[in-house]
């Protein structure tokens, strides 16, 4: 009888990302019911994966890894891609908050999120912090194509492009909880994200995090510190840095998993406060570069004990979804902020981009790496390609040579969702038909708001 069941089978490389960044050669992987069961040379799951009827993939000159996981995006933004140029953070709210309010309506949200994922996906993304509006319609479009998609209510003081009010955006939290218990697609944590300290009141703040506690949420997100400009503002409205409003506002000494995204400009006191917090920062350094927001110091923030993942950014500041370039952009500016060429070594983004995004969410138990017992969220790499070869150096070639292009097969939850390069879950070829068209409106209504 056949069983929910795959053997991925004498790869050459298996890349594990476990607490000792073990990496295995000649190794098979044996999944059943979407968990890891094996890994391990083929002659011991053989007889295992013939017992359950397992589908046998061949890994041969393929390298498996822990599925990437993307720290901070906004997924359905990619039919926002290329609307806002030349134009700083300021700048760029200004025009895509127009552009938002006009078009990003649930069922253009879902479509957004649906291209998204599929972008996300064949590059080798499987899980993704997405702060977006209409949560809902998102987690529908982004779930189907079988992404890991971490995603909850968002909170502004106004009423923002989705026209909620502050009260209505509270009782959300119950509405997602109930959401979520039924939801389809892979188990996520429940996460509340308010935009910002300079779109979220003080007040509003420990509002949300009394209703947090009541409703079981355990995660946080949101942007904090990404520009001096921003930190300017915090300091002349509140005395005090972000990271400081979000500690008075009780988010930094309670259960609550807190990821900050960006946190470019920290003070010396917010790093050891979010070290202390075991809060996470969400490092985009593509988005930064490119909105010349500044360069966090990747070296700094390691050493004061705060935790990094890495993130993209959505699609209408940094333009895509690529998780390797951003890997890469993060290993080059951490040498480049520190004057270290052994700053941030490639296993220690490679981590960040894996099992430090993965803990940071609260997942570290169900994703992030490729050990027994975990959810079999995992990439294979093509390595018959003479850009990544030869192979001198594992995490090297992953973080300097490889990208989106090499990934050939993702699984999720043990489920092939990407074969062959393709999407096993959505014609690619309508679904981008159909975006082409929504991004044609979204563009003029972007224009006459602007
Ligand atoms: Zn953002």
């Amino acid at each position: 009888m056949t069983r929910d069941a795959t053997l991925v089978a004498d790869l050459d490389y298996v890349v594990t990302c476990d607490d000792g960044d073990t990496i295995l050669t000649n190794a098979s992987i044996l999944v059943e019911h979407g968990v890891i069961q094996a890994v391990g040379p083929r002659e011991s799951l053989q007889q295992r994966a013939e017992e359950i009827g397992a589908t046998v993939r061949s890994g041969a000159r393929r390298l498996a890894m822990p599925g990437l996981v993307n720290l901070h995006t906004h997924l359905s933004m990619t039919l926002l891609r290329g609307l806002a140029e030349g134009v700083d953070l300021q700048g760029f709210l200004h025009k895509v908050w127009a552009a938002e309010a006009a078009v990003m309506d649930p069922p253009t949200v879902e479509l957004g999120a649906r291209l998204a994922a599929l972008e996300a996906l064949t590059g080798g993304t499987t899980t993704t912090l997405d702060m977006y509006l209409h949560p809902q319609a998102a987690h529908t479009g982004a779930s189907a194509l079988g992404l890991r998609h971490v995603t909850g209510p968002i909170f502004f003081d106004g009423p923002g492009p989705d026209g909620l009010t502050w009260d209505r955006r509270l009782d959300s939290l119950t509405e997602w909880r109930a959401y979520v218990a039924t939801a389809p697609g892979p188990v996520i944590p429940l996460a509340a994200f308010p935009h910002a300290t300079y779109t979220t009141s003080p007040a509003h703040l420990a509002e949300l995090r009394e209703a947090m506690c009541d409703n079981t949420f355990g995660l946080l997100h949101t942007h904090a510190s990404e520009t001096t400009a921003e930190n300017e503002e915090i300091r002349a409205r509140y005395r005090c840095t972000p990271v400081e409003v979000l500690v008075d506002a009780g988010f930094l000494d309670s259960d609550v998993d807190v990821v900050l995204g960006h946190g470019v400009h920290l003070s010396r006191s917010d790093r050891a406060t979010l070290a202390e917090a075991h809060a996470a920062v969400a490092h985009c350094p593509g988005s930064n570069l490119k909105l010349a927001s500044g360069a966090l110091n990747w070296r700094t923030c390691r050493g004061s004990g705060v935790r990094l993942g890495i993130g993209t950014d959505g699609c209408s500041s940094s333009n895509d979804l690529d998780m390797w370039q951003a890997m890469r952009q993060a290993a080059l500016l951490a040498r480049l902020t520190s004057g270290h060429p052994e700053a941030a070594p490639a296993t220690e983004i490679l981590r960040a981009a894996t099992i430090e995004g993965a803990r940071a969410l609260g997942l570290g138990d169900t994703t992030g790496s490729l050990e027994v017992g975990k959810r079999a969220d995992l990439v294979l790499i093509d390595l018959d390609a003479p850009h990544l070869t030869p192979v001198h150096d594992v995490p090297a070639l992953l973080v300097f040579a490889a990208g989106r292009g090499d990934v050939d097969t993702v699984l999720v939850d043990g489920q092939v969702v990407v074969d062959a390069h393709r999407s096993t879950r959505v014609d690619a070829a309508e679904l981008l038909s159909v975006c082409r068209e929504r991004a044609a409106y979204a563009k003029t209504a972007a224009d006459s708001e602007s």
